[in-house]
């Protein structure tokens, strides 16, 4: 029948002008963010990690960098690694959350904040100092133990390290040891710490 497409077609036009608009002004309006949502940053928990650097194995471009060396304040229970480099490079992320995944010890997991723009590519480093000194609301993606708590990032208050993880580990350091000026071996400050063994 002639005219019907038109008439199809009208009628979606219609439908749509009477609709209530889903798009906001954004910045003056925003809406409300799922828990689980991936953004531009990420938080650490120094005092679940480790050091092992799977997170950056696993990353498939490149893009973190870690940096430790032996602490040696922990030599009766086989000593741990001081963290001098974590650098996330946001720049050429992509946000699949890989990294998140491969962490062991839950020290790591996806940001919720997402207004990360800079005027340069080296602003859009995120360095250990800033990692440690953010505020701790971590996205609940791939994070079942936030989720079963109800957690939400945007809303609720700062996760301590005690509280993010699947379980209560008591090997995690309450601090981690500061990074040291001298990063050789003391060959007798290890053998020291054998003896006390
Ligand atoms: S989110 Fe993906 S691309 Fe970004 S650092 Fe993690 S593994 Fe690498
Ligand atoms: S964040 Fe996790 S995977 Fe990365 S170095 Fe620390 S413990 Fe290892």
């Amino acid at each position: 029948m002639y005219g019907l497409g038109i008439l199809n077609g009208f009628l979606v036009t219609m439908k749509n002008f009477v609709r209530k608009p889903f798009t906001i002004q954004y910045p003056e309006e925003r809406i409300a963010q799922h828990p689980r949502f991936r953004g531009q940053d990420f938080v650490w928990y120094e005092e679940r990690c480790t050091g092992c650097a799977s997170c950056a194995k696993y990353c498939p471009l490149g893009t973190i960098k870690i940096v430790t060396h032996p602490s040696r304040a922990n030599l009766p229970e086989g000593d741990s690694y001081a963290i001098d480099v974590f650098d996330i490079d946001i720049g050429r992320c992509m946000f699949c959350g890989l990294c998140v995944e491969a962490c062991p010890y839950d020290a790591l997991f996806m940001g919720s904040g997402f207004e990360e723009s800079k005027y340069t590519r080296s602003g859009l480093v995120i360095t250990v100092d800033r990692l440690r000194n953010a505020e701790k609301r971590p996205s609940t993606w791939f994070r079942p133990q936030l989720e079963s708590k109800g957690y939400d990032p945007r809303g609720a208050s700062a996760m301590p390290w005690q509280q993010a993880g699947r379980e209560p580990w008591p090997y995690h350091l309450p601090q981690r040891p500061a990074p040291s000026e001298d990063k050789s071996v003391d060959a007798a400050s290890v053998s020291k710490g054998g003896e006390q063994q």
